[in-house]
């Protein structure tokens, strides 16, 4: 079973900018790095790509920076942007970091929240 490279569409090149200092903001083709230009990757490589997807999704919802999980998991921000987007396996104990610091979030939210109604709730009473 094949899959269409979802680094580059399946186009087996990428348009990017080239950032260099001589000449900023020139764009080039270039070759696909994921798929080395065939434009089909592998399973093993969609599986990866996929699963860094929703884990991407989950830590946006929850406003966490890149930085901030990276920091959390004990990653270089490079490695963690490359875990996220399933170019780099996730180091050892990585996902259990990758939840715990979602469930803490989680926890502080709703402890945040239930502060503001028995707050509400005080203010109300006491006038
Ligand atoms: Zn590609």
């Amino acid at each position: 079973m094949t899959f269409s490279c979802v680094y580059c569409g399946g186009e087996g090149e990428t348009f990017v900018n080239m950032h260099w200092a001589s000449r900023p903001g020139e764009w080039r083709y270039l070759r696909c790095q994921d798929c080395d230009g065939t434009g089909v990757i592998t399973q093993v490589q969609h599986a990866a790509y996929t699963a860094g997807r929703l884990r991407r999704d989950r830590r946006v919802a929850t406003g966490l920076t890149q930085h901030e999980m990276a920091q959390r998991i004990g990653v270089s921000l490079v490695d963690y942007s490359q875990m996220e987007h399933g170019r780099r396996p996730w180091p050892e104990g990585g996902e259990t970091a990758f939840d715990a610091a979602l469930a803490e979030l989680s926890v502080r939210r709703s402890l945040r929240t239930l502060n503001d109604v028995l707050e509400e709730r005080a203010k109300r009473e006491g006038a």
